[in-house]
């Protein structure tokens, strides 16, 4: 070949090749930009950090935030799934970095928070200030930034849980600080009051303490406000609800069937004040005896979940009953729920499912983003 038709033939081929290779690049970007964002529901646009092709491989980097971070495995499988069902033929390295979204202030009390997740029960002693805690620490655990509030003003068990005990300082003027339970922000009547000290709250004074723990209370910014209800009535529900946009609710109930009337109860009034519900939990589901590891089911088991497959609500998973979920309950040293295989998988599956169910809400109804509203 003559040195002219070598230089024009090799410069083809290579025009060729980086036409076909970007094509390529292009075709994995429309790709990307159709997976949904777990935290905002729409396609992936400045998410998609980088796709290069090293000849070997197409390496793709895809931002997340860490809203979503607690089903950072499954997203990073979705993109894997997504690019080798449609270019089966390339070999894709798929990374998944962090991505920084602040939150937007919301509600009249301008809360810089993405998710507030109302956590409750149709009555007291299933285990939702329990399952409450243990969600703001999963959460915590993988990475989001996560606060916790214990609105029981009746029976505020939170202190007891976290093992943080005192009183908040209230600044003058300024916002309070919240108690630090291991970096999560955490705010509770047991913290306003001096223990043991009986209030009885009606009405405007209700009103006035769930306002200060929200308004006038120093959150930081929160992916998650995670809120221990009190039991039952649907007073604070409002309150709340007149103050910023609740995400939904989290129904506690344990198997017996009279449980269930209580968890239907709780539904009810929840979907009354046009709260979502975003998932049911049964907690104390079987008792898996430490000695010879059979399981018993003390107060049945399923119910729950058969109850949330007929009225359509998402089952967020079990807990079983544990001696030691009691005992480090009553201790105050929760975190070490996830160090104790027993117990810890239990937890961390339900914070899957709820951002799991979190994200398919927000893929089929994308949120519109709204200017906030301050108060
Ligand atoms: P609630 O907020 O519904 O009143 P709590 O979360 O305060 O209930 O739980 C009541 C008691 O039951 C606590 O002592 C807690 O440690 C215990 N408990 C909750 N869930 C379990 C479980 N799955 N196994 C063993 N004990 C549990």
């Amino acid at each position: 070949m003559a040195a002219r038709e070598f230089f024009y033939h090799t410069l083809t081929n290579q025009n060729g090749f980086m036409s076909e290779n970007n094509e390529l690049i292009e075709q994995v970007r429309a790709a990307l930009g159709k997976i949904p964002d777990p935290e905002t529901g729409r396609g992936l646009k400045k998410q998609i950090l980088s796709v290069e092709n090293s000849g070997d491989a197409v390496n793709v980097s895809v931002g997340l935030t860490s809203f979503a971070a607690a089903i950072k495995d499954e997203f990073k499988a979705e993109v894997e799934s997504t690019l080798s069902e449609q270019f089966g033929d390339s070999k894709f390295n798929v990374q998944i970095e962090n991505f920084d979204r602040p939150p937007q202030p919301i509600g009249t009390v301008g809360l810089k928070c993405k998710a507030v997740i109302a956590i409750a029960a149709g009555k007291g002693g299933v285990g939702k200030s329990t399952a409450a805690t243990s969600l703001a620490i999963a959460l915590k655990r993988v990475g989001s930034s996560v606060g916790l509030l214990d609105a029981d003003v009746y029976g505020p068990s939170i202190p007891q849980l976290t093992g943080i005990r005192g009183r908040c300082a209230a600044g003058q003027g300024e916002k309070i600080a919240p108690m630090d339970f291991d970096g999560i922000p955490l705010m509770s009547i047991g913290y306003m009051i001096p223990p043991g000290e009986a209030v009885i709250w009606r009405g405007p004074m209700l009103h006035s303490a769930i306002t200060t723990f929200v308004r006038n209370t120093d959150w930081g910014d929160l992916d998650y406000l995670i809120i221990d209800m009190p039991p039952g009535t649907g007073d604070i529900a409002l309150s709340l609800s007149q103050l910023l946009p609740l995400t939904g609710s989290v129904i506690v109930c344990t198997p017996q069937e009279v449980a269930l009337i209580d968890a239907v109860k709780a539904v009810g009034m929840f979907r009354k004040v046009k709260i979502p519900v975003i998932g049911l939990i049964e907690n104390m589901s079987s008792f898996i005896c430490p000695d010879n590891g059979k399981s018993y089911d003390i107060f049945g088991k399923g119910g729950a979940k058969e109850y949330a497959q007929q009225d359509n609500i998402p089952y967020l998973g079990e807990i079983p009953i544990n001696i030691n979920l009691r005992q480090r309950g009553d201790a105050g040293k929760m975190f070490d729920n996830f160090d104790d295989e027993t117990i810890g998988p239990y937890l961390e599956s339900i914070a899957k499912q709820l951002v799991t169910t979190l994200a398919k809400n927000a893929a089929t109804n994308p949120p519109t983003p709204t200017l906030p509203v301050i108060g």
